[in-house]
């Protein structure tokens, strides 16, 4: 091997990143992480982490319900979002700093700053000069991506402004119908602000089971949310009294604050890589292989700048079987096959596996299981807080293909279930599991009847 600088270069100190540059470095390897914002990347700076602290800090007010429907007298309740910001910005602080001792800790060096790939073997930092390295890493992630091209977007913020907005506003409308956005109007609708989600098509959530898209968006209109379908801005406009959206569908009305959560787009602007050679998909993307190489043979990509499947979890394994690979003669690749996921909604949703509609095309013939209802500690004080739970089961092979759960801590529970899916569970084999009661979960276990759509039922 020529001699280099370094035996890795990290462009990135995201969750991908760090788990690449600490194993790497752990094998005695000597590694350089270059990060021009904060450590910790996406999830942990303006992603999953303080997302999660705020559905948490939003969810209080469905809790204040409950807890009055059970005895307990709750007087006037109030939140201090300043104060939450304060705290949620210490936490974040706190679990940055770990990252960094993570990276320390493991022998890679750190330097902050703006990496720009020079050549195949050099890059360029901010504030650091030229360094070559044999092997870079490229971890950059990606960006929220909102259409330039809309007049007033310039009044819009998106997912990274609202974690550090300076007050709550009253009224917003949360223009998307994905992850991000459906997070956020159940965020802002639980911490009292009046919220309007808009979304372009006919049903939340493309690419989750239709059973759930609507669901979900029944739930959330039942706690208040408005959820327009089938409508998007055509322009938005400031006014002395707020913002005024005006809609394809002919609607004009006023909101303090318009987020727009309308998709992500792998970072790999002004980075270099066309100059050493790297190539990149259509939307931007660093194309690769199973194990991440991209075409140019010493430089790999791992995490969402891959746009492969966009979770943390996902991004960690692909780091680490780099790593595994090229540092401890450990060939790797990660399955992305039964990825499970959870959308922060309230309620929530976890989901492992195909949609019905998913299954039905690629294995043809299937069976479901469904069941709708209101868990006990709903109807004890006459809560309408509903659950669904789902199976999608092969006939023949009675392989479940797919589960998915709408629920409070519904993406605790699709993490135990997307163990047995990835092992090939059968209906059979899942219905031999005892239940556990009196759970919500058990509902899961205890699905005995073929669902039929009501059209279908009778007809049969
Ligand atoms: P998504 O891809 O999930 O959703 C984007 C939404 O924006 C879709 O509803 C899409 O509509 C809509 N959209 C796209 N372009 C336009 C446009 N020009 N005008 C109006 N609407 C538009 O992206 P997110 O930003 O919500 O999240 C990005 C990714 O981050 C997710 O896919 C997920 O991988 C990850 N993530 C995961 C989370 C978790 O694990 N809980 C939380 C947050 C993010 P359409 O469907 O019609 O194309």
């Amino acid at each position: 091997m020529a001699d280099y600088d370094y035996d890795l270069f990290v462009i990135g100190a995201g969750s991908g990143g760090v788990r690449a540059a600490r194993l790497a470095a752990m094998s005695g390897a000597k590694v350089l992480v270059a990060e021009e914002h904060r450590v910790g990347g996406t999830c942990v700076i303006r992603g999953c982490v303080p997302k999660k602290f705020m559905v948490y800090a939003s969810e209080y007010k469905k809790h204040f319900e409950t807890a009055r429907g059970y005895g307990w007298t709750i007087g006037e309740t109030s939140f201090d979002w300043p104060r939450f910001l304060m705290e949620k910005d210490k936490e974040i602080a706190r679990l940055s700093g770990i990252y960094v001792r993570n990276l320390q800790n493991a022998g890679a060096e750190l330097v902050h700053g703006k990496a720009r790939l020079k050549d195949r073997h050099t890059v360029e930092v901010e504030g650091r000069g030229s360094v070559t390295a044999a092997k870079i890493l490229i971890a950059t992630g990606g960006r929220p991506w909102l259409p330039q091209e809309l007049p007033g977007i310039e009044h819009c913020i998106s997912s990274n402004e609202a974690f550090q907005l300076p007050e709550l506003p009253k009224r917003i409308v949360v223009a998307g119908g994905g992850y991000i956005a459906l997070e956020f109007a159940c965020i802002f609708n639980g911490l009292g602000v009046d919220t309007t989600l808009m979304y372009r098509g006919p049903n939340l959530l493309r690419g989750f089971d239709d059973d759930v898209r609507s669901f979900i968006a029944e739930e959330m209109e039942g706690r208040g949310i408005k959820v327009l379908l089938g409508t998007q801005h055509t322009r938005i406009e400031k006014t002395a009294t707020g913002l005024s959206n005006v809609c394809t569908n002919g609607h004009t009305f006023e909101a303090d604050a318009v987020m727009f959560a309308t998709g992500r787009v792998p970072y790999t602007d002004d980075l270099g890589l066309e100059t050493a050679g790297v190539e990149l998909a259509a939307d931007g993307a660093v194309k690769v292989d199973d194990f991440s190489r991209s075409n140019v043979d010493n430089i790999w990509a791992v995490g969402d700048v891959t746009n492969r499947i966009n979770l943390t979890p996902v991004a960690i394994r692909e780091g680490q079987a780099f790593a595994l690979t090229e540092f401890h003669n450990q060939p790797t690749t990660f399955d992305h096959d039964m990825v499970a996921s959870a959308v922060f909604t309230q309620p929530q949703i976890g989901s492992v596996g195909l949609s019905e509609a998913e299954a039905r095309h690629k294995h043809g013939k299937v069976d479901v299981y469904l069941a709708k209802f209101r868990p006990m500690k709903e109807t004890f004080y006459g809560g309408h807080q509903r659950a669904l739970v789902k199976l999608v089961v092969e006939q023949g092979s009675e392989r479940i293909l797919g589960c998915h759960v709408v629920s409070p801590d519904a993406p605790e529970i699709i993490q135990m279930a997307a163990i047995a899916l990835k092992m090939g569970v059968t209906k059979p084999q899942w219905d031999s599991t005892c239940a556990v009661h009196p759970t919500l979960a058990e509902e899961l276990v205890t699905l005995r009847e073929k669902y039929m759509p009501p059209a279908l039922g009778q007809v049969a």
